[in-house]
Parts: structure tokens; sequence; C-alpha cells
């Protein structure tokens, strides 16, 4: 099956192991279902404007609408449709809207399928503040940014119906091989977790630390209770961190001129960051903890609606909010655009592109600190619909 690339722009490159960037990229988008038809062509105007001012028509987007979800359903028959994925291959970056997924019955995730299939390993989340009327006292002093390792863990989708003859079998097998009983009416998940997949990650985060100036590396974990999964997490991360990184870090103690890498128990890292979220800079996690830590994260600055996201493999980049389809206020106009607006800002530093990602955040945080706000975040001011809300963002750009 050939794809039908827009007429214009030029698709990104891999030239020598790097992404070369033309003036003018098609930017895969994929609106998603429920308020993702809403935050993401909102968060797509103000990007055009922020890439306008910034390079004065120099540089310029063209955006490519390839669709997933409901809306894929209802025009082509399929959910993720072959072009769907064999776009995003092609052009490498897209942004990307929620996409329901049904509780305990129906369909796999299909945003965990996308991350599969291309492999994007890391999923980096920063949480920070911008200006949310909160009755947190340390709001402002929060600016972390989560890595989470989006392949494995129970996330990984391998599990077994209790009754079902896989449940049954694998329940004979522990019995017969190890002497384990486990209850017959048990549904069973496998938690994978491998030097591999964590040391790439754990590889990524340091990276980053480097580049951006970053103190702090921390690995979360519960090796305390799951200790050849998330104890060796811990430990696979340490030994990267120790052979490829010596020059740069400190491990454990810290060091004047290092990064500092260490470790803390997911409970606890969980609780440190409400009292002492100052402390903490980068937080290095398997995928669960990290998908708990990130809507805690999230919490302290105004909540999901304020919660950016980036997957990103070896090549290939998809940036998405961390929040969901929100149906209870989908198709009403009053969803927060924000944290799609932040997550095409992580898609525009992630071209390169830094001048219109960093107006972009600048002008969000003006909007929010007059108190210019959606629904979600509005404590007794009068509060906006979405399309008000991002044209006071445009404005400030
Ligand atoms: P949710 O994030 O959709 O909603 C949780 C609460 O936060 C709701 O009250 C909602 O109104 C509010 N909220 C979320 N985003 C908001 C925004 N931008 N502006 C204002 N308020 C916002 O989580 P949920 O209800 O647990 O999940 C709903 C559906 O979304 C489920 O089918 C779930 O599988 C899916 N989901 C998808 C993704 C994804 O595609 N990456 C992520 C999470 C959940």
């Amino acid at each position: 099956m050939s794809i039908r690339l827009p007429q214009e722009g030029k698709v990104i490159e891999v030239v020598n192991g790097s992404l070369k960037i033309p003036n003018e990229p098609i930017v895969a988008y994929i609106e998603g279902d429920g308020i993702g038809r809403e935050v993401i062509p909102a968060a797509i105007k103000v990007v055009d404007k922020a890439v306008e001012t910034a390079y004065k028509g120099k540089r310029r987007i063209v955006w490519w609408k390839l669709l997933a979800g409901k809306e894929a359903l209802q025009k082509v028959g399929k959910l993720l449709p072959e072009e769907t994925v064999k776009g995003i291959a092609e052009v490498k970056v897209a942004l990307k809207g929620p996409m329901e997924t049904p509780i305990g019955t129906g369909h796999r995730s299909i945003n965990v399928a996308l991350r599969k299939m291309f492999d994007l390993y890391a999923n980096i989340r920063p949480i920070k503040y911008y200006g949310v009327p909160t009755v947190y006292p340390y709001a402002d002093k929060v600016d972390l940014i989560i890595f989470r390792e989006n392949t494995e863990d129970v996330y990984a989708g391998i599990e077994w119906e209790a009754y079902s003859r896989e449940a049954q079998k694998l329940r004979e097998f522990l019995k017969n091989e190890f002497g384990i009983e486990i209850r017959e009416d048990s549904g069973i998940t496998l938690k994978p977790i491998s030097k591999f997949a964590t040391q790439r990650i754990v590889r990524k985060a340091i990276k980053w630390a480097i580049e951006k100036g970053r103190k702090r590396v921390t690995i979360m974990h519960k090796g305390n209770v799951m200790k050849f999964t998330e104890g060796a997490f811990r430990n696979w991360a340490f030994e990267v961190a120790e052979k490829e990184f010596s020059e740069y870090v400190s491990i454990g103690k810290p060091e004047e001129g290092k990064i500092l890498v260490d470790d803390k128990i997911a409970d606890n890292m969980l609780q440190q960051i409400i009292l002492r979220p100052w402390e903490y800079d980068i937080i290095v996690t398997p995928n669960l903890n990290g998908d708990y830590l990130s809507d805690a994260a999230a919490a302290l600055v105004g909540g999901v609606g304020m919660a950016a996201g980036i997957n990103v493999g070896d090549y290939i980049a998809i940036a998405e909010p961390v929040h969901g389809t929100a149906p209870d206020i989908a198709g009403k106009g009053i969803a927060n655009p924000s944290a799609a607006i932040l997550s095409a800002a992580l898609l525009l530093e992630y071209l390169g592109w830094v001048e219109a990602a960093e107006l972009i955040r600048a002008s969000l945080r003006k909007t929010i600190e007059k108190g210019k706000v959606t629904p979600d975040l509005a404590r007794g001011e009068k509060a906006l619909s979405t399309e008000e809300f991002i044209q006071e963002v445009i404005k400030e750009i």
C-alpha cells in the first residue's frame, strides 16, 4: 500500500545517524478521540503562530492529518489504519491526541500499540509550573522531568484472564516445576524488565541531563519487593551510569560539578515530590511507576490538563498530552489545550526549533498568570473556552 504525502513540505531524513530537519518538515497529527479533537487543532494553531514569529516565514510546519481511533473506525473501518502506521514511519514525527481504551474488555490500547510498533522506548514527561492557581505551596518549585520506560513491565500486555486455558496451563507449569501455587480464579500478568531496555532509557536520561545542564537523575523503583525486575532496573541503571558516564556523574553521593545519580523507592518517591519537589530533577522509572508518578506530579502544577509528553525511540517521536479523552467534557469546547500545546512545544524542541518552543511556553505562562484559564483551572475567575484561551495565548506570542 502506498501513502499519499502532502504535496508541500519535505520528509525529515536520517543522515549519518542524525535527523536532518528541512525548513518545511511534514509533521503528522492524529486528533484521536474525545477532547483530542478539540485540543490538537488548538495546539496546531498556537504552534503555527510561534513558528511564524520565531522564524519570520523561513520555517513552517506542513501538517498532515492521519487517522486513528473512532474517527478512523468510522471513515476506513479500522482503529489503526495501515496508512497511519506507514505515514508515521515515513515522516518520523507526529503530534497525537488521546484515544479511548475500554477497561477490562475490548480492544487493546492503540497508544500502547503505537509505542510498541515504533519502539518508542522513552516517554519523557516534563512537569513544570506555569502559574496555575493552586493551594499547593511549592508549585513554583516544581521542575521535574520524568523518563518513563515505555515498552516493558506489566504494561507489555502479556496477560491471561482468570479461568482461561492459558492461565490454567501456566498455573500447572508453576506448580509442577517450582511448587508455586496460584489460586485458580486468578488472572495473571507478566512483568518483564530487561537490562537492554533499562540501560537504553537510563542512557537517554543521563544524556539529557548532560545536554540540558540538569543536576540529578533519580532512579525510582520498588526493588525492595520486586528484586529481579525493579531491583535489577536500579542495578542496571547504576551500571550504565558508571560504565558510560563516569566522567559526568557521581553515584549515590553528591560531588561538585557532577550529576548525582541516585535512587528512591517508589512509594517514598511519591511523597518526596510532594514534600520536597525542589530537590528532584530527572526521575527515571519503569513503565507502571512512571504512569502513576506523572499524574501525581502533574497534580502539583495544576493537573493532567497541564502535563505534556513525548514518546521517543531512536529516530521516531510521537508527542502527546498525558491526559485521556475526558469523556465528561468532550464536545463542550472547554477542554484545557495546555498539555497538547506543551506537547507540541516538546516536538518543536525535538526538531531543534527551540526558539519557537520557548515562545510557546512563555506565552502560555503569561496567559495563565493573567488568570485567563479554562474551567478546570478557574478558581472563582470567569473561565474561557478552549478557543478563547488559545486566542489569548496567540496574542502573547
Ligand atoms: P482523563 O485524563 O480522560 O480524565 C480524567 C479527568 O481529568 C476528567 O475529569 C477530565 O475531564 C479531566 N481532564 C483530562 N484532561 C483534561 C483537559 N485537557 N482539560 C480539562 N480537563 C481534563 O482520564 P480517564 O477518564 O481515566 O480516561 C478516559 C479515557 O481516556 C479512557 O478511555 C482511557 O483509556 C483514555 N486515556 C487515553 C490516554 C492516551 O491516549 N494517551 C491516556 C489516558 C487515558
